[in-house]
């Protein structure tokens, strides 16, 4: 496994980390034991580095899962908390819950621009003074949007960014692919840490796994990149996969056949996009909110590409 520093934090992550949304209770809704073994596989295998949320309800699996692990775990979480008291809260949740005396990154969720970090600043003053007090190693902001990686980038108080990326730019609130790329460049330039997440769209590109993954890792200024994983044979997929080692044909074969599903996230807006890409007549707008029907649906994941709000998930 390679290991990057993650631009100024003195931190060296492995190319490929453990997105841990796909194991809680939003999405797989693994128990503490079945996802703590995934996350134990993945280190074993040379992972270092491992991405959660407050929202994704993943501490007790990442805890159970780094349990005894004597070499170094980095560990990056979020919150949508936009005030001193909230972010105190939520970092102190992630200390008691992870049982840590420091978490490695700590991010502001899914910041849209320079406005919604500047409502959000009271939380970053607290994430600067847990950071002088140890509890905090690096802090900045995970995105969906070209514009706010262009104002993170440009704020000193920031040290990382986990900008959404992947090769058809599914996702990306406010522009294209390469206005991402162009975005990730500057802000690299810049000093900033990046890593990135979603490099499948969500799900959205899994017939396109191996293209998707020769995308992002051909982005030298991402030092990682965080990849959802539920199963055994996922971790050992894309570890070898981003090792650049065969995917043994076995290992292929057991991802090929594992049973996947579409999900639509509770803040769909109704727009309808969905309903008129999907070939299958596979959705359809019920009280104002998109549904599909699984029994038409082929998992294709043209809707997902359509999505503004992103909330088509294959998992
Ligand atoms: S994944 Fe494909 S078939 Fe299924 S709902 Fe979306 S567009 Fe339709
Ligand atoms: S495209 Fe997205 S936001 Fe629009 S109706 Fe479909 S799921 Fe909802």
């Amino acid at each position: 496994m390679e290991y990057r520093l993650l631009g100024k934090t003195g931190l060296f992550v492995s190319r490929l980390c453990v997105g841990t949304l796909t194991i809680g209770p939003l999405q797989a809704d693994l128990s503490v034991s079945q996802g703590a073994k995934i996350i134990r596989r993945a280190l074993e295998a040379g992972v270092n580095f491992i991405d959660t949320a407050e929202l994704y309800g993943t501490y007790e699996h990442i805890k159970e899962g780094i349990r005894g692990v004597s070499r170094q775990v980095i560990i990056a979480s979020r919150s949508y908390a936009h005030d001193r008291a909230g972010m105190r809260k939520s970092v102190e949740l992630a200390l008691k819950s992870l049982q840590r005396d420091y978490v490695d990154i700590f991010l502001l969720h899914e910041q849209e621009s320079f406005f919604t970090m500047k409502g959000h600043w009271e939380a970053v003053e607290y994430l600067l003074e847990a950071k002088k007090e140890g509890l905090v190693r690096a802090l900045g902001i995970s995105t969906h949007c070209i514009q706010a990686v262009r104002a993170a980038a440009l704020l000193p108080e920031f040290d990382v960014i986990q900008p959404i990326i992947n090769t058809a730019g599914v996702g990306i609130k406010d522009g294209g692919r390469e206005e991402m790329l162009a975005a990730i460049r500057e802000a690299a330039q810049l000093g900033k840490g990046l890593y990135g997440m979603k490099a499948l769209g969500g799900g959205n590109l899994l017939d396109r796994t191996e293209e998707a993954f020769r995308f992002v890792l051909s982005i030298s200024e991402l030092a990682a990149v965080a990849v959802g994983m539920s199963d055994p044979a996922e971790v050992d997929y894309n570890v070898a996969f981003f090792e650049g080692r065969r995917v043994p044909e076995r290992v292929r074969r057991e991802v090929r056949r594992k049973k996947r599903t579409l999900i639509i996230e509770d803040w769909c807006a109704g727009c309808g996009q969905c309903v008129q890409r999907c070939t299958a007549g596979a959705l359809s707008l019920v009280g104002g909110k998109a549904t599909v029907d699984l029994a038409r649906c082929r998992l294709c994941g043209y809707c997902g590409s359509v999505c503004p709000e992103f909330c088509i998930k294959i998992i």
